[in-house]
């Protein structure tokens, strides 16, 4: 999943203002994935390109253990955790952190090809979802559209930015399923691939200092931008 991953995001932030704002929730629901890319960037984790691997995504991730098993995942869900506990001073937050990024591990579970481990080997699991285009494709529109309109629903502020946020999320999703496939994991698409978090956090950012949680605008105390 690429923006399917932002759900988890939009509903916690969506459920409670006490969850840390869009753009962090960002940067935490893709952590094991920008940790992963930065990795492969040093040889630390590997992946290949193997075309056909799976229908809807050539990535054969064959290494990926500190990032992508389910007690790396919980870690790394544990140490953003205690950064957003400690930033922040709130351990409702802290907690939200790490739901969402643990979050990243089962949707990866769904999506994948069984290719992910519990402890870093032995047996792989992954429901393959990437196997079949057409319910891939709605399932990852419908959870991200559906946490989308939620977070909406909940929160107060002008109309652009979620729809332009929205417009470049939907355009880098359509790169990425109908674009060129990557020939080779090299570095360029690497670096492609990290530059679209970075693009994705600062849009979480940005978009959640335009924006208010309902329920504090009429109560006078709406001066703390989501
Ligand atoms: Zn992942």
């Amino acid at each position: 999943m690429f923006i399917g991953h932002l759900a988890p995001a939009f509903a916690a932030r969506a459920i409670t203002d006490e969850a840390p704002r869009l753009g962090v929730l960002f940067f935490a629901a893709q952590l094991v994935d920008i940790a992963f890319f930065s990795f492969a960037l040093v040889g630390l984790e590997n992946f290949r390109i193997v075309p056909g691997i799976t229908a809807m995504s050539p990535l054969d991730l064959y290494d990926y253990p500190i990032t992508h098993s389910l007690l790396g995942t919980a870690l790394w869900a544990a140490g953003l955790a205690i950064i957003v506990g400690i930033l922040m001073r709130n351990a409702v937050a802290a907690t939200w952190a790490a739901v969402v990024v643990l979050s990243h591990w089962v949707l990866d579970w769904v999506s994948h090809r069984p290719d992910l481990t519990l402890a870093g080997s032995g047996e792989t699991y992954g429901l393959g979802l990437w196997n079949y285009p057409l319910p891939a494709i709605a399932i990852e529109l419908g959870i991200f559209g559906l946490a989308f309109w939620m977070y909406l629903k909940r929160t107060k502020g002008p109309v652009a930015p979620p729809l332009i946020m929205l417009g470049l999320l939907l355009a880098m999703q359509a790169y990425s399923w109908f674009g060129p496939e990557p020939v080779a994991a090299n570095v360029a698409f690497i670096l492609l691939g990290l530059l679209s978090f970075g693009i994705m956090v600062a849009l979480g950012t940005w978009v959640s200092s335009t924006r208010w949680h309902r329920t504090k605008v009429g109560l006078g105390v709406a001066s703390t931008p989501i």
